[in-house]
């Protein structure tokens, strides 16, 4: 059973905190994301990351890395650039997926957290922060990690605690960031101590590219103007509950389905 004290997001929470365009709103107002992810090697993570950030409330997407080609191949609605650098005004980040940690993706990253926007780290960004920590410090907009469980060791130095709430709690007290530790009971933590299980989801989500559909949704919530800690519950709720609506009448399903069925999960969450 879960601690008393940790909170299970209802459909009611997600209405309550979703940014619904009113008519004076345009496409920059409703927030720009920015997507640095991918690589020669993982052009797949790019498209994957891109897919989630097009399914959220945002209303541009920006892609920065080399992958460009097969984001614009798939995704015409994104724009695509490079380098971070370039990608001009952008209210909030992901970094990390399939992005390498070579010397050039540390560099792109440190652009990503200079910056003054919110970001998501996820995956090679998750390796990178653990490498040269010093990359986090002093920063004042939130920042959300998504580690699955070995990248909570990478980073923690020790598997997650049984109770994955207290283990996720004490990574986002250590590094002052939101921490969404992912799996079959995935949780979150503010690093001020407020916990939430989430309680969405299937084991079928277990699925190559899922995370980075998961971390691009993630980013286009707090381009929105959504808190840190509400983004990452909110996309793991909504994420549960489109692999819920991608497996009806299935036995698998892919990180594709699971970002074409993101838009059904809002409407059924927020029409509840
Ligand atoms: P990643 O490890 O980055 O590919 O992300 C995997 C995604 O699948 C995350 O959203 C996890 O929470 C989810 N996931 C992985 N394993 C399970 C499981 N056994 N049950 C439910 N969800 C899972
Ligand atoms: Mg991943």
């Amino acid at each position: 059973d879960p601690h008393p004290a940790v909170r299970v997001a209802r459909d009611g929470d997600l209405a309550a905190w979703w940014h619904e365009p009113g008519p004076d709103d345009d496409k920059y107002t409703r927030g720009v994301v920015g997507v640095a992810a991918g690589s020669e090697q993982y052009p797949g993570a790019a498209v994957l990351a891109t897919s989630g950030a097009l399914a959220g409330p945002a209303g541009y997407v920006r892609y920065a890395g080399t992958a460009a080609e097969y984001v614009r191949r798939r995704h015409p609605e994104v724009v695509c650039t490079q380098e971070v650098k370039e990608a001009g005004r952008v209210q909030a980040w992901l970094a990390g997926p399939g992005f390498g940690t070579d010397e050039a993706s540390l560099t792109e990253l440190r652009h990503v957290l200079e910056s003054p926007a919110p970001v998501v780290l996820d995956a090679d960004a998750l390796t990178l922060i653990g490498e040269y920590p010093s990359v986090l410090t002093q920063r004042e907009a939130p920042v959300v990690l998504t580690p699955h469980d070995r990248e909570y060791e990478r980073l923690y130095g020790s598997a997650p605690a049984e109770d994955r709430g207290a283990a996720a709690a004490a990574l986002a007290k250590r590094l002052n960031c939101t921490v969404l530790l992912k799996g079959h009971h995935t949780v979150v933590a503010s690093s001020d101590g407020e916990v939430w299980a989430n309680p969405t989801g299937r084991p079928q989500l277990a699925t190559a590219g899922s995370g980075d559909v998961l971390a691009g949704f993630m980013a286009s919530l707090l381009a929105s103007g959504m808190s840190g800690t509400r983004a990452a519950v909110a996309a793991a709720y909504l994420h549960g509950r489109a692999g819920g609506i991608a497996a009806t009448g299935h036995r698998t399903i892919t990180a594709t389905d699971v970002a074409k069925a993101l838009p059904q999960a809002v409407g059924e969450t927020l029409s509840a």
